[in-house]
């Protein structure tokens, strides 16, 4: 498949042919990991004036829960390599390959974007040519789905997002607001049934209200696909509501600084973040968080006390 019909393509975006993930056969009677990172360092511009360290030796392993899948959220300070982990995973480059270590989707080293990988991207990502149902089976058309099967489907998986397929479908996207174009790019990306979905900040750019549905409408969707979803946030509140499980990510260099587990979302966004559990999980979270950012701000970066 052709990086323009991956679920990791973004429109607008040219890139070379994608390559499917290479097979490597697991152990008899063991399933492979859903996501693992070993020893993993990214060095922009190595050996130059420029040299960057992006992150140093991330390494954890998402395991591949049967029927269930996992929310694992990552937070941290711009800049500690949060786009860095993400991008990786689904194969994208610059920031693929990494320098050293290395990178395993269910059991497969990654060596490029694949259907298994599914990506939502913060800035709206629709073709802005392609009406509303058009970019929704988008992906299914690059697999060769008969059109009329991939319109049925499509409608379908407008209507499970919260748009309307009579309404909405036909539609252009300069018509939609951020919210419903979220909803589009979501529906994109799950109508291509992938294990891995990885979403880097969808909602940052939404207003409050709005960010809550999204993550009722994620929580949902995630039930019924039982994918297991990397979600890239600066929002403490939306780690701790989404996570099962927590990164926290640290800088100078990048790095997973804490790996918490969290008690699963099970009740809508708004009555859960008001809940005494979630303000002392908000609060424990964000002076780690102010812990990191005060360790980055001295000279010798050292953690301090
Ligand atoms: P985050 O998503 O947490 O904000 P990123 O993963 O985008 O962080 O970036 C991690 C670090 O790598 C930052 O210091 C950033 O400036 C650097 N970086 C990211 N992409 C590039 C690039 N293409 N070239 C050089 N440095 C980069």
């Amino acid at each position: 498949m052709s990086e323009a019909g991956s679920p990791t393509a973004e429109p607008g975006r040219e890139g070379p042919p994608a390559p499917v993930a290479a097979a490597a056969a697991p152990p008899e009677g063991t399933r492979p990991a859903a996501v693992e990172l070993r020893g993993v360092t990214k060095i922009y511009h190595a050996g130059t004036p420029r040299e960057a360290v992006a992150i140093r030796d991330v390494s954890f392993t998402i395991p591949d829960l049967p029927d269930r899948g996992e929310i694992c959220t990552f937070l941290g300070p711009s800049g500690c390599g949060k786009s860095t982990v993400l991008r990786m995973v689904a194969g994208l480059a610059p920031q693929f390959p990494p320098t050293s270590g290395s990178v395993h989707v269910l059991g497969r080293e990654v060596i490029g974007p694949g259907a298994d990988r599914g990506m939502v991207f913060q800035d709206y990502t629709s073709f802005d040519n392609r009406t509303v149902l058009a970019n929704v089976t988008f992906g299914l058309e690059c697999e060769g789905v008969p059109r009329h099967r991939r319109e049925v489907e499509g409608r379908e998986w407008i209507e499970r997002v919260g748009l309307d397929p009579t309404r909405d479908a036909l539609k252009y996207p300069h018509e939609l607001s951020g919210g419903m174009r979220q909803r589009v790019a979501i529906a994109r990306t799950l109508a291509l049934k992938p294990r891995i979905i990885l979403m880097d900040e969808p909602f940052g750019a939404l207003d409050p209200a709005t960010r809550l549905d999204m993550q009722d409408l994620l929580v949902r969707l995630w039930r019924e696909v039982e994918a297991t979803v990397l979600f890239v946030t600066h929002s403490v509140e939306e780690a701790v509501y989404l996570g099962d499980r927590v990164f926290v990510m640290a800088t100078t260099p990048g790095r997973i600084a804490s790996d918490l587990r969290m008690p699963a979302a099970d009740g809508p966004a708004r009555e859960t973040q008001i809940e005494p559990w979630f303000h002392e999980q908000v609060n424990k979270l964000q002076a780690e968080l102010e812990r990191i950012e005060a360790a980055a701000a001295r000279p010798d970066g050292t953690r301090g006390r």
